[in-house]
C-alpha cells in the first residue's frame, strides 16, 4: 500500500519484522528484531506491505544542549559542490556551504541531511559533538527513527579515537531520548 504524508506520520505495525521502502522500491527502513512495531515516518512518499495503523507522536524530544552562541542565520543560502578537503564548510555570516562534490555524492539523502543540519547547528554550537546532537534532534524531529539515525556518522566520521568518542557521545545523547 503507498502513503503519502504531508508531514512526519507515527505509526505501529501489527506484526514484525517488516519493512518500509520507498516509492523506487529501496529500503527507507527496516524494524529492529526487538521492535515493538513502533516506527515513524518523515513526509513524503512510501510503500508498506505490512498491517499498520497511525498512532499519535510516541517521540517526546529532549531539550538539546544550551546555546552556546547565536549568530544570526542569513535568509538565504548559498550551496556550493566542490572539492573540500574539510568535507563540508560553513560560512556562518555569509551563509555559503561548501560541500565536497565526492562526498556528497557518496552519501545517502539522510547522510547528508545530517551533515547540513551540523552545519546549520554552527549557529549555535562551537563544540562539534553538539553540532551532532542538535542534527540528530532534528532528524528525530522530521520522523526518521532511532534505528536509522544511529547508522549515520559510522559512515562519515572517521575512525580515529577522537571521532570514535564524538559517536558515541552523541549516540548516547539520542538514544536515550
Ligand atoms: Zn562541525
Amino acid at each position: 500500500m503507498k502513503i503519502s504524508l504531508t508531514k512526519v506520520g507515527y505509526f505501529k505495525a501489527k506484526s514484525t519484522p517488516f519493512q518500509v521502502l520507498n516509492l523506487d522500491g529501496t529500503l527507507f527502513y527496516k524494524s529492529t528484531e526487538k521492535s515493538k512495531g513502533f516506527f515513524s515516518l518523515p513526509k513524503g512518499e512510501y510503500l508498506l506491505d505490512f498491517p499498520f495503523k497511525k498512532v499519535g507522536n510516541f517521540r517526546t524530544l529532549k531539550q538539546l544542549p544550551k546555546y552556546e552562541r547565536c549568530i544570526p542565520r542569513p535568509r538565504k543560502f548559498k550551496f556550493i559542490l566542490k572539492e573540500n578537503p574539510n568535507k563540508c564548510s560553513i560560512f556562518l555570516e555569509k551563509g555559503v556551504i561548501i560541500f565536497d562534490k565526492d562526498l556528497w555524492e557518496s552519501l545517502s539523502n539522510l547522510q547528508r541531511k545530517f551533515v547540513l543540519l551540523h552545519e546549520y547547528g554552527h549557529y549555535y554550537y562551537k563544540s562539534e559533538v553538539k553540532c551532532d546532537i542538535f542534527a540528530k534532534h532534528h532528524l528525530l524531529k522530521l520522523g526518521y527513527n532511532k534505528s536509522q539515525i544511529a547508522a549515520i556518522d559510522f559512515h562519515i566520521l572517521g575512525n580515529s579515537e577522537h571521532s570514535i568518542s564524538r559517536k558515541l557521545e552523541s549516540f548516547n545523547a539520542i538514544k536515550n531520548y
